[in-house]
């Protein structure tokens, strides 16, 4: 198992507050013009001539992430990425976060340390400014909230709301993959309660369980669809499981949708993990969640375009709503999609 450090632990208390959070973001830097004012006033100020996208997202310890297997820096990384995720799928660009904490004081300054390396490694890598957040302490857990702000010109944003019948649905990437990354860690913390001197041996999963502990949002495609000059009518980031997105684009469009089984962007790790785990592969990618890519529609005078493009698979295609959403099987079946998306509320056995 992935344990945290336990070498040198420094209290919290020995900072204070201020201490702490400069002590912590010292060595961020502002990368954005559009930043005029970051981490150390009332507020930041943010400059911008073009539309604000603005996005939150509430991790919780223990029902969000468990730290027995999430190192913290992975989590911080996480924390960041899938906020972006959600700028990226208004088809914007991130430019700025805040970051907020409670933490109980089990935690020594070395623990938030590693979690605001992650945050630090996302920054660089996506290129956005930690611009402030709050700090507080919790009774028990550790909790991390992070708002991220990213700015799109009017005419490029793209809704949830836009997909007309006919238009092709496409996912970029694989899908399924962090959610038996998942089902492979929960296997293992099993068996390292019983027997904790047993090191598992995770090579075969590392794609998969690279997908559930660092994830990463698709920044890429905005710019890809741009150089294609191809604008989606519609897009959602897979958060909850590839089922519910589609159900979101279609309730909030008004349209149906026929899904293809035999289109479903399948990594061969995680196909031959379903099968060591006795799953369906076809429920666990459309059910799954965590993927973090983008899933979007687009008009049929734009498939030339986007066509044998690696990053890109055509995975189905719009219909009037009146005809309903359906997987389309190898078969030939036609079975109706049923929200089986993660719910933080349900149990996975409770949702309709
Ligand atoms: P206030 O009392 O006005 O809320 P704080 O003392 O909470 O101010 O914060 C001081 C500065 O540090 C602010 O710029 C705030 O945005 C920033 N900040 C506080 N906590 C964090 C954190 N966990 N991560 C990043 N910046 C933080
Ligand atoms: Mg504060």
């Amino acid at each position: 198992m992935l344990k945290n450090k336990d070498e040198s632990r420094t209290p919290l208390s020995e900072f204070g507050e201020f201490g702490l959070i400069d002590h912590l973001t010292k060595h961020f830097e502002i990368k954005h013009e559009t930043t005029v004012k970051g981490i150390g006033d009332d507020a930041a100020i943010v400059q911008e001539d073009r539309q604000l996208v603005v996005t939150t997202d509430l991790l919780v310890e223990g029902v969000h992430f468990d730290l027995s297997y999430m190192p913290l820096k992975h989590l911080g990384y996480k924390a960041v990425v899938v906020n972006l995720s959600d700028v990226y799928a208004m088809n914007a660009e991130a430019k700025q976060i805040t970051v907020s904490i409670a933490v109980s004081n089990r935690f020594p300054v070395e623990a938030l340390e590693e979690l605001y390396a992650g945050i630090k490694t996302a920054c660089d890598i996506y290129k956005v400014d930690l611009i402030g957040g709050d700090t507080t302490s919790s009774m028990t857990g550790l909790i991390i909230s992070v708002t991220a702000i990213g700015s799109v010109a009017a005419e490029e944003v793209v809704l949830r709301s836009g997909a007309q019948a006919n238009d092709l649905l496409v996912v970029t990437g694989d899908i399924g993959a962090a959610y038996m990354g998942l089902q492979v860690l929960e296997r293992e913390k099993e068996v390292y309660k019983v027997n904790p001197n047993m090191q598992p041996d995770l090579e075969e999963y590392t794609y998969l369980l690279e997908r559930q502990l660092k994830p990463e949002a698709r920044k890429d495609i905005r710019e890809l669809l741009k150089a294609l000059e191809v604008k989606p009518t519609a897009m959602i980031d897979v958060s909850d499981g590839l089922s519910s997105e589609i159900l979101h684009l279609c309730k909030q469009s008004q349209v149906g949708c026929n899904l293809y089984e035999v289109k479903l962007p399948l990594d061969p790790q995680f196909i031959s993990v379903c099968e060591e785990f006795e799953v369906d592969s076809t429920t666990m990618a459309l059910n799954g969640g965590e993927d973090y890519e983008l899933l979007f529609t687009i008009s049929t005078s734009d498939f030339d375009k986007i066509k044998g493009n690696p990053n890109l698979t055509v995975v189905g295609h719009m219909t009037p709503e009146n005809e309903g959403v359906h997987l389309i099987t190898r078969a030939n079946t036609k079975i109706p999609i049923v929200a089986r998306g993660w719910n933080a509320f349900n149990k996975e056995e409770d949702q309709e």
